[in-house]
């Protein structure tokens, strides 16, 4: 079976596009792919975060991949701090990709913001941990939101570095598969129409999580109150929902809102088009709230229980660990024979 993997930063409250983004996705492909979900716990402290905080977020983000009805006996979970191979061939990719790539990156940008020479280290060089965090149980899937997609490419580059690189010392030791190289392709799975979910504030720009205004975003574990709240303020347009998708062009906050109706109720966006076209945003604002609180309240409840037994989780994230480190250990083990980096038997 095709290995997948992907994570989700511990870095504060869980929200919609998270939810719609990457782990409703999760749970999908466990029916057809090996699954290796991860809490990028390393990820997180790219920029500040208070070290109770960042336990309680660890054990959040754990319990709503269970929640959702992520398997962790059939798949993997765990977090990412717990197995060293992440960190290390991250510094081995530190190594093989160019500053060049790394320039170019536009989600270092927007989080360093105007204060570059202030942003972490750890912030700029992200992508190459991420890269290592996929490559290091040679998966070739990886469902992200859209968000992702440059990162996933820069992932791509290093592979194909690597291997050119390292071509005929693969090749001495006999580790090359297929016409590959030692490191697959990872492809990124960028599918349904929720692979952005803007934010409620501004249309412009994703919804995320380090947003300090928390009315940008609908949270896993917000009450039907709160949910119902920030869709009423939700920033749209006068004009009545068009019937047709072209209608859509040029309104991004009523797109977005379109959007997180068609993922909710697992329908593409015309369908809701069909329904809605015509209709008031007084109309279709309480049919959305309706819709996302049905959808997230049972996952919201769930997660509440998990998180009642701090240890159970733990245990989770430490079984998980484990089973993670015996698929990436020998891969790093070859990964060092390949660049010449010595090791006793
Ligand atoms: P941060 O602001 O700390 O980066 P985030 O909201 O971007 O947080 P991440 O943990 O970086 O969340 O991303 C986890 C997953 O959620 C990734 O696959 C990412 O592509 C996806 N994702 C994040 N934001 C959105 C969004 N607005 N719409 C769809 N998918 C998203
Ligand atoms: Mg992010």
């Amino acid at each position: 079976q095709p290995r997948v993997f992907s994570g989700v930063q511990p870095t504060g409250n869980l929200h919609l596009g998270n939810y719609l983004g990457a782990i409703v996705r999760f749970v999908e492909m466990q029916k057809t792919h090996d699954c290796i979900y991860c809490v990028v716990d390393l990820h997180a402290i790219t920029v500040w975060q208070d070290p109770a905080a960042l336990r309680t977020q660890i054990r959040e983000v754990t319990a709503a991949f269970l929640a959702a009805g992520i398997d962790p006996e059939a798949h993997i979970v765990f977090n990412q701090s717990q197995v060293s191979a992440h960190a290390e061939l991250a510094w081995i990719f530190n190594c093989v990709a160019r500053l060049g790539w790394l320039n170019r990156m536009t989600q270092f940008k927007e989080k360093a913001g105007k204060d570059r020479e202030n942003a972490s280290v750890g912030l700029y060089a992200y992508p190459n941990l991420m890269s290592a965090d996929i490559l290091a149980y040679r998966a070739t899937h990886v469902p992200v939101g859209e968000d992702q997609k440059q990162h996933l490419e820069l992932a791509r580059d290093t592979a194909a570095k690597f291997n050119h690189d390292f071509a005929d010392s693969i090749a001495a030791l006999g580790l090359g598969v297929g016409d590959d190289g030692f490191f697959p392709q990872p492809e990124p799975l960028i599918q349904g129409p929720a692979t952005r979910v803007m934010s409620l504030r501004d249309g412009s720009k994703k919804m995320s999580k380090s947003d300090p205004s928390d009315n940008s975003r609908i949270n896993l574990t917000d009450d039907a109150d709160a949910i119902a709240q920030k869709i009423r303020r939700a920033k749209t347009d006068p004009e009545p929902l068009p019937s047709e998708l072209d209608g859509l062009k040029g309104r991004p906050e009523a797109d977005n809102l379109v959007g997180i109706y068609a993922a909710l109720i697992g329908k593409p966006k015309a369908d809701v088009l069909a329904e809605f076209g015509g209709a008031q945003f007084s109309v279709f604002k309480p049919a959305l709230a309706d819709l996302a609180v049905d959808r997230l309240a049972p996952v919201a409840g769930k997660m509440r229980e998990l998180l009642a037994d701090p240890a159970h989780i733990d245990a989770v994230l430490g079984r998980g660990a484990e089973r993670a480190r015996a698929i990436a250990a020998p891969i790093l083990a070859d990964v060092k024979d390949i660049v010449g980096l010595l090791r006793s038997a």
